[in-house]
């Protein structure tokens, strides 16, 4: 067998496209424009590359983009004050702090502060509350994304097994949760699973989100079964720098039914979906009809 091919890169124009259409009528009906505000402190390369992107795709969408860059040494307290007068500005309804934050700041603390109808990654205390509670919520980006595809490729999810590798707060929990609320029978794995391939073999649907290149390989996985790889690693091969994901991609497409590349895959989704959130948070603030298929 043959994998097929999800293509995230095709999935996630066509959700920035729903957006932006979505956003030029709500300019034209509601004279709304929705804005995103990205706080990033410090100069961490990949934080700079990622803050860029997201402003360049939330001005293609239509949307208002606030950057905010702040030194390595701000102190929590500026932080905090700027994170207040981004909750009170009613042009902002998205922010972002991005994360990983320099190691003096509290970012747990940063990120609660966040108000939770602001909060498009998904990470405040109340929307991880919400989420698991099976209540309406801001919904972390990169899973969303992978449920979209998900939603996408089977129609329904219910009924499926599905393993979930990796249990960070930014992934593996909140994947699980959205599969669970999918009516999937979802096994979350980790560092302490025993028998890792004979449980991911197990999978309808196996999610890698481990942060280990190609752990995952072709024979942890059922014959066609559908494998999404959450994982961004940069490893040198034969001398050059390539980039590969959790899931060893030759040996794993020669069994699944169908599989995410990287890059290609999951990566181009994450800030579609930040976008989407932006806009559904636009919409709830203003009581107004969210799009439809752009939240869980
Ligand atoms: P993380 O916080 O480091 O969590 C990794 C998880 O994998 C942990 O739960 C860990 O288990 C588990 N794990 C580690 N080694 C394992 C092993 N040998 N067997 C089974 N489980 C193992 O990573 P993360 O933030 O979730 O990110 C995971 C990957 O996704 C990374 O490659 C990251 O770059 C990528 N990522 C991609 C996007 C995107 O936009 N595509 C977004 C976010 C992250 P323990 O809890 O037991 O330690």
């Amino acid at each position: 067998m043959t994998a097929r091919v999800i293509d995230g890169k095709a999935f996630a124009a066509n959700v920035r496209a729903q957006v932006a259409a979505h956003v030029a009528r709500l300019k034209e009906e509601q004279g709304l424009t929705p804005g995103l505000a990205v706080v990033l402190v410090g100069e961490d390369p990949a934080s700079q590359v990622y803050v860029r992107n997201k402003g360049t795709q939330t001005a293609e969408a239509g949307m208002a983009s606030f950057e905010h860059k702040l030194p390595a040494d701000t102190s929590e307290a500026d932080l905090l004050a700027l994170v207040a007068r981004l909750n009170a500005d009613p042009k902002v309804h998205g922010i972002l702090v991005q994360l990983p934050l320099p190691a003096h700041l509290n970012s747990e603390l940063i990120i609660n502060t966040i108000d939770p109808a602001k909060d498009v990654d998904g990470f405040h205390i109340s929307n991880v509350g919400l989420l698991g509670t099976g209540q309406k919520s801001m919904v972390p980006c990169t899973p969303l994304g992978c449920l979209m595809m998900l939603r996408d490729h089977h129609g329904k999810l219910a009924g499926l097994s599905a393993v979930v590798v990796g249990r960070s707060n930014i992934v593996g929990k909140p994947m699980a949760q959205l599969l669970l609320g999918d009516s999937c029978t979802v096994t979350i794995a980790h560092s302490r699973t025993r028998d890792l391939a004979e449980v991911c073999r197990r999978a309808d649907i196996l999610v890698a989100a481990v942060g280990r290149p190609e752990m995952i390989t072709g024979d942890m996985v059922k014959p066609g079964a559908t494998v999404i790889d959450v994982g961004i690693n940069r490893i040198e091969r034969d001398g050059k720098a390539r980039l590969v994901g959790d899931v060893h991609y030759e040996s794993a497409a020669a069994v699944a039914g169908a599989i995410t590349p990287v890059p290609g895959g999951v990566g181009p989704m994450t800030i579609a979906c930040l976008l989407a959130n932006t806009l559904t948070a636009c919409c709830r603030a203003n009581g107004l009809p969210e799009p439809e298929g752009l939240t869980a």
